[in-house]
């Protein structure tokens, strides 16, 4: 049976062509489980509806025949989602007589659910002419072939291999991760040649192809120029210093040789480059230094660059005339920074959920984006689309009318964004005048915008690690001097809080690779630093010489699991704080003591507060971190984004804690994590009785206006309430009317 089993997964997931497929499936399951009659019936959930697409026995004829998911036997097993098994099927109250379709013939009925995560994409069913029940063993093969199936067809839905939806247009699902509508072309980061992918090939002309080699490295070299001139005046000079390196290589005599040497044994270039870059690579990969043994992968890049150029003639860049929406396996900060921001309609990557960093930076720039999305490259590449921000959706060459009313929606989208920045530099006050204090979320997007924030009553979270991840090595101490006194003049007479490094989990070093099964419960944030007191005093240092003849400085500990770290982070500070008061004395200027706060998103510290409390001066809440570590789920796989909710009861009551732990303990608190600018986080919040929200520019003004809408009692009476859900999706839906009751409702329409 097994056999069988594997060879129906296999024909059916190896045909090209989805009719073809399920009728080889009914065929075969027919053939397999020795019965008359084999149905697939495939749900569409736009019109709730079940259609018959492919059957072995029933007089499918040319018409159309489709059940509604409240109808017949197939609609109960959908709405059961298990099995049923009958004996004399059109005795059962639910069996639906479809005339002509010879049904009648057949009395029993064995059918199971096609469920892939949660959602029932179909019913498949056998049935046979006389009355008997399917046995165990068969009941166990048709599901366990069901289950088999639910993969392959997810699979075909997800490349567009699947029959078109009502609207005729093919439907991308993943996770909203930044909200807004983008109506563009769609364009495939794909362009890269792997360099891994290169076998071994020779040629019968060296000439040509010594030709080929120098013309690919005469492109390579020009490029690169070019690149550099371009970024000479966005990119810091170690930055910069990449592309000289690459230059400088490809004219390195040495490279040159070995390439040439293998093209006169008769290997074509493509080859020769794969031999010549692997074993400079290796040679970098064994050296110990890590900064030069991180040169490995520049060599590999160079090679991937040269593979281009033999490839292509001309240096194709990414130049858009119209915005795109870009698609890639993985977004990288790099790639959102290459194209210009008003060239840069949306992004959807397959990798990454909606807590990843560069979705977090999406949100931040402004850009509508759907991560965790599987796409085919040729099914999406130059297609004009729709890219839903709200509900995690794309639509790849939608109707008119569908197109049209996307269109109306981002409009009104516009609109509302307008009257939301109108209120943007008043203070926040809610409908009855409390005050509550809006701060920045900074540092992600490595911008310059933040000077440019009006209407925010200071930093609540500069993020620190970007000079860090930018750069090929680690930033000297004066060049964050530099980057961090230009914070800390743009807010003269507000606070600014910066946080220590971060690094690890999702943010790697390029320069310092971590390897490690579990990172983000492994060297990050305080611990990486911690062990690493030479960069991290460099960093606190760097902050305080920032800070001399200023005061808004406080200074926030990422990752803090207990005291003993938090003591140990102190005792450096204070070493670091001893070194430049005296520089500070020395040209008779003075040195202030920052705040020192803790992140609060290592759940241990939840029950540490009243140890902790007497060494520091605020709390800032990070929900990102600690919904991920509450709930035990990676807030970066897709697979279970759907865990991963900040509205979770019991994320709530430990907000709850935190606030009245902090009020009875003294200690201002504030939460920086993303459910601060998500509408319904801030008003949940504020109804707790926070006063103190941070967030990425693009949520301020939303926030704003939310709050000046509400009087905090109503907040508070809509807390209490919710104090009774014990589901996260009710919590949010009864927020989403309180919202609408408001007619706030525009502001969040979000899928999830
Ligand atoms: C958080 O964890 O909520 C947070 C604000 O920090 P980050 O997203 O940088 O981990
Ligand atoms: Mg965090």
């Amino acid at each position: 049976m097994l056999t069988k089993l594997r060879d129906i997964v296999h024909n059916v997931a190896s045909s090209s062509d989805v009719k073809q497929a399920l009728n080889t499936l009914v065929r075969e399951t027919c053939m397999a489980m020795e019965t008359e009659c084999c149905s697939v019936y495939i749900a569409d959930h736009d019109r709730e509806m079940y259609d018959l697409m492919a059957t072995q026995g029933l007089n499918k004829r040319a018409r159309r025949i489709s059940l509604k998911f409240n109808e017949g036997l197939v609609g109960l097993v959908g709405r059961r989602a298990e099995p049923i098994n009958l004996a004399h099927a059109s005795t059962h109250a639910d069996f639906k007589h479809f005339p002509g379709i010879g049904e009648d013939i057949f009395h029993s009925f064995l059918g199971t659910p096609i469920i892939y995560r949660r959602k029932v994409l179909g019913v498949l069913v056998v049935q046979q002419h006389e009355s008997r029940q399917f046995d165990e063993s068969e009941e166990s093969f048709l599901v366990t072939l069901a289950a088999q199936l639910a993969v392959v067809f997810a699979h075909a839905k997800a490349q567009g291999f699947w029959p078109n939806n009502a609207k005729g247009a093919l439907l991308l699902q993943g996770a909203a991760a930044s909200p807004g509508v983008a109506i563009a072309q769609a364009w495939c980061d794909v362009s890269q040649p792997r360099l891994d992918l290169v076998s071994p090939a020779s040629c019968l002309d060296v000439e040509k192809e010594r030709d080929r080699l120098d013309g690919a490295m005469s492109a390579a070299i020009s490029d690169f120029r070019r690149l550099r001139k371009r970024f000479d005046s966005e990119l810091n000079q170690e930055t910069l210093a990449i592309f000289d390196l690459f230059i400088h290589l490809l004219n390195d005599p040495m490279l040159r040789k070995s390439m040439n040497k293998c093209i006169e044994s008769g290997d074509l270039a493509e080859w020769a480059v794969r031999q010549t870059i692997d074993s400079f690579a290796e040679r970098f990969q064994k050296m110990s230094d890590p900064y030069l043994r991180e040169r490995s992968s520049d060599v590999k890049e160079l090679g991937q660059r040269l593979l281009y150029f033999l490839e292509n003639q001309e240096i194709k860049q990414w130049q858009f005339d119209k915005p795109i929406i870009l698609f890639a396996r993985e977004l990288t900060a790099a790639m959102l920074a290459a194209i210009p921001r008003d060239l840069l309609a949306g992004v959807v990557a397959e990798e990454g959920a909606v807590n990843a960093h560069a979705a977090i930076l999406a949100r931040a720039l402004g850009i509508p984006a759907v991560m965790g999305v599987e796409f085919s490259p040729q099914l999406v590449h130059r297609k004009p689309l729709i890219l839903d921000g709200f509900k995690g959706k794309v639509l790849v060459e939608p109707a008119d009318h569908v197109r049209a009313e996307y269109e109306r929606l981002r409009d009104e989208e516009l609109e509302l964004q307008q009257e939301v920045e109108s209120a943007f530099t008043k203070h926040t006050k809610t409908a009855d005048g409390v005050r509550i204090e809006i701060h920045l979320n900074a540092g992600l997007s490595a911008d310059t915008s933040i000077a440019i924030n009006r209407g925010v009553d200071g930093v609540g979270l500069y993020r620190t690690e970007v000079p860090f991840l930018m750069q090929r090595s680690f930033p000297s101490e004066e060049e964050q001097v530099n980057q961090y006194r230009s914070i800390l003049d743009s807010y003269p007479k507000q606070p600014v809080v910066m946080r220590t490094l971060d690094i690890g989990g999702d943010k790697p070093l390029p320069y310092l690779k971590i390897e490690e099964d579990n990172p983000f419960l492994g060297w990050r944030g305080i611990r990486f630093t911690l062990d690493h007191p030479d960069i991290f005093l460099i960093q606190v240092r760097a902050m305080l010489r920032a800070s001399i003849g200023r005061e808004n400085l406080s200074i926030l500990l990422p990752m803090i699991s207990g005291v003993s770290e938090l003591l140990d982070a102190k005792s450096l500070i204070d070493r670091a704080f001893e070194e430049v008061s005296e520089l500070a004395e020395q040209s008779n200027q003075t040195l202030k003591m920052p705040r020192i706060g803790i992140m609060v998103e290592v759940p241990s510290v939840l029950y540490q507060f009243d140890a902790i409390a007497p060494h520091i001066d605020f709390l800032s809440v990070g929900t990102n971190d600690l919904t991920q570590y509450l709930l035990a789920v990676d807030r970066n796989n897709a697979r279970v984004a759907d865990v991963y909710d900040t509205f979770h009861p019991s994320v709530l009551a430990v907000l709850q804690m935190i606030l009245a732990a902090s009020q009875r303990l003294k200690l201002p608190v504030s939460v920086c994590g993303e459910f601060a600018g998500d509408p319904i986080g801030a008003l949940l919040l504020v109804g707790m009785g926070y006063r103190h929200l941070s967030m990425n520019t693009r949520s301020v003004a939303k926030i704003k206006y939310v709050l000046r809408h509400i009087p905090s009692d109503a907040l508070k009476t809509h807390v209490e309430k919710m104090q009774s859900f014990a589901i996260a999706g009710d919590i949010r839906k009864a927020s989403e009317d309180f919202l609408e009751h408001y007619n706030l409702g525009g502001l969040i329409r979000v899928g999830k």
